[in-house]
């Protein structure tokens, strides 16, 4: 039986390493914009939270996410991204919930 590696990534908030779908993709495009990329395949340089709001509080707290995206991000981006954040937070979790029954 061939091991099936999970892909980690960390959290850039608290610093935690998570299995990919554990975590929610920070994209910033080519065009400059910072968004959620829940397909996880938006061309950009990303940067993973953990899939609820206490992460991205704390990444925009501690400027974690400015530092990973490498990108001044700026207020009213984060605005936009908590209240997509707290959109996607259920979605997210209800996706993870099935692909734990696989
Ligand atoms: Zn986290």
């Amino acid at each position: 039986m061939k091991q099936r590696k999970v892909p980690l990534r960390k959290c850039v908030a608290c610093q935690e390493m998570k299995p990919k779908k554990e975590l929610i993709r920070i994209v910033r495009t080519p065009e400059e914009e910072v968004l959620i990329d829940l397909t996880g395949k938006k061309s950009g340089r990303g940067a993973y939270l953990c899939g609820n709001v206490s992460c991205f509080k704390l990444a925009h707290k501690n400027k974690a996410l400015d530092r990973a995206l490498k990108h001044n991000v700026k207020p009213e981006i984060y605005e936009q991204l908590a209240q997509d954040f707290i959109k996607v937070e259920d979605e997210f979790l209800a996706a993870k919930d099935r692909a734990d029954d696989e």
